[in-house]
């Protein structure tokens, strides 16, 4: 199943530019916004099995917003990938790797313009991205698929001064501009896909390819992570966990590449879909 945020409210995808309208198909029973359907998820996912039916609400992509808008806790882990681990001068974590949050003013939908903080080294990052689907502490490893809702696409958008400059680096900072955490454009539950633990990502910037891997390359699967963090948190229905990204990022190249106004970066991971984001340089924004 996919399930998108279309202008607010929850609707079940059956084709890119249509679907069943939660709230309207289940009689008011779930939605209608997402944060709602991810708080009763389980039942939800009972009803929704069942294959609604009824009148389907058309779409366009410019009505699509974050599969979750508002979670309560956003996680993302850095260093998941050995390749992009090492491309960063680190070594390969063998306990849980570095994380952060990306703060949640940073989320929007799929396809968006982004601005170039002034004077800004942005780089990108594609990730893929878990959402949560039930409340969590202490899961264990062999269970934590049954606490994801889903899986999606993110892009770990960074401002490289500002996350690494100083002597303690401002990490969650550098990734919180706004509109540095597109997600989207819906979210696939694991059971719709191949193999949830082996998914092709990339990005491309102005149809160049700048990273092209594979999830089964993580360092700490989903699972791992999943299992991890509860130790220390509680996980809550709608939370986004960023699970790191790739090697490929422009910050690692020789010479150092970032984007530039008017780029456009295309992020995609295989049977979830594809997101879009335009640069605008600050001063550019607001003349004319
Ligand atoms: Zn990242």
């Amino acid at each position: 199943m996919k399930l998108a945020n279309v202008d607010g409210r929850a609707v079940i995808v059956t084709a890119s530019d249509r679907g069943f309208d939660v709230a309207r198909t289940s009689g008011g029973r779930f939605g209608p916004d997402l944060a709602s359907v991810y708080d009763d998820w389980e039942r939800f996912r009972a009803w929704a099995e069942k294959s609604p039916t009824g009148r389907e609400v058309s779409f366009t992509r410019a009505q699509l917003s974050s599969p979750s808008p508002t979670p309560r806790q956003i996680v993302a882990i850095g260093l998941n990938y050995s390749e992009h681990a090492s491309e960063s001068g680190f070594e390969a974590p063998d306990r849980l790797p570095p994380l952060f949050t990306k703060f949640v003013s940073a989320v929007t939908g799929p396809d968006t313009e982004v601005m170039i903080p002034s004077g800004g080294h942005v780089d990108w990052e594609v990730e893929l991205v878990a959402v949560i689907g039930r409340t969590g502490f202490r899961i264990a490893e062999n269970e934590a698929w049954s606490f994801v809702a889903g899986l999606t696409i993110g892009q770990d958008l960074s401002e490289r001064i500002t996350q690494l400059t100083g002597q303690a680096p401002q990490f969650s900072l550098g990734k919180s501009f706004p509109g540095f955490a597109p997600v989207g454009p819906w979210l696939v539950t694991p059971d719709s896909l191949p193999d949830r633990d082996d998914l092709r990502l990339g990005c491309a910037i102005d149809s160049r390819t700048v990273q092209d891997g594979r999830t089964r390359d993580m360092i700490f699967p989903v699972a791992r992570i999943v299992s991890e963090l509860s130790r220390t948190i509680t996980l809550y229905p709608g939370d986004l966990i960023f699970t790191g990204t790739p090697s490929g990022v422009g910050v690692a190249r020789n010479p150092q590449r970032f984007l530039e106004h008017g780029e456009e970066l295309v992020s995609w991971i295989e049977g979830i879909g594809e997101m879009r984001q335009t640069f605008v340089a600050t001063e550019v924004c607001g003349s004319g």
